[in-house]
């Protein structure tokens, strides 16, 4: 557990809001997990501990840490969202054939913020680079 981040909440929640219980055990499914789950995935992971949880409080939960900067959402296109335990600026990978998503951090991302904001008139407040391609399993060459 990250007691920081428990910290962050309680401040931007008018103090004293502890996470409800169905919310704890969401985040720590997204923090155990290495990858990064889809919605259906931390469900079945959260039942394990909460058995009568539903995936639609576990769906709720997700979007609450999402809100209060716990959790990252990632979306790509019509699947399914991923959620990230990863919540500093990070660089994706992503394989088309099994969906694998790994982080990896390039640092020159940042320095493109500049001028992808020049290019697209936007006020720029994150950039996040997006490898798509054959992971290691799934590479035939
Ligand atoms: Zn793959
Ligand atoms: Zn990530």
């Amino acid at each position: 557990m990250r007691n920081q981040s428990e910290e962050q909440i309680r401040a931007g929640r008018g103090g004293g809001t502890a996470l409800t219980q169905q919310r704890k055990v969401v985040l720590e499914v997204v923090q155990a997990s290495a990858g990064h789950p889809t919605a259906a995935e931390v469900f079945e992971a959260a039942r394990k501990l909460l058995p009568k949880i539903s995936y639609a409080t576990v769906y709720n939960s997700l979007r609450y840490l999402k809100e209060a900067g716990l959790v990252h959402e990632i979306t790509f296109g019509n699947s399914a969202s991923r959620y990230d335990r990863e919540t500093e600026r990070h660089d994706h990978a992503i394989c088309k054939e099994c969906g694998e998503l790994v982080d990896f951090n390039l640092p020159e991302t940042s320095s493109l913020m500049l001028s992808a904001a020049e290019h697209s008139r936007f006020k720029p407040e994150s950039i996040h680079l997006t490898l798509v391609g054959l992971c290691p399993r799934c590479r035939t060459d």
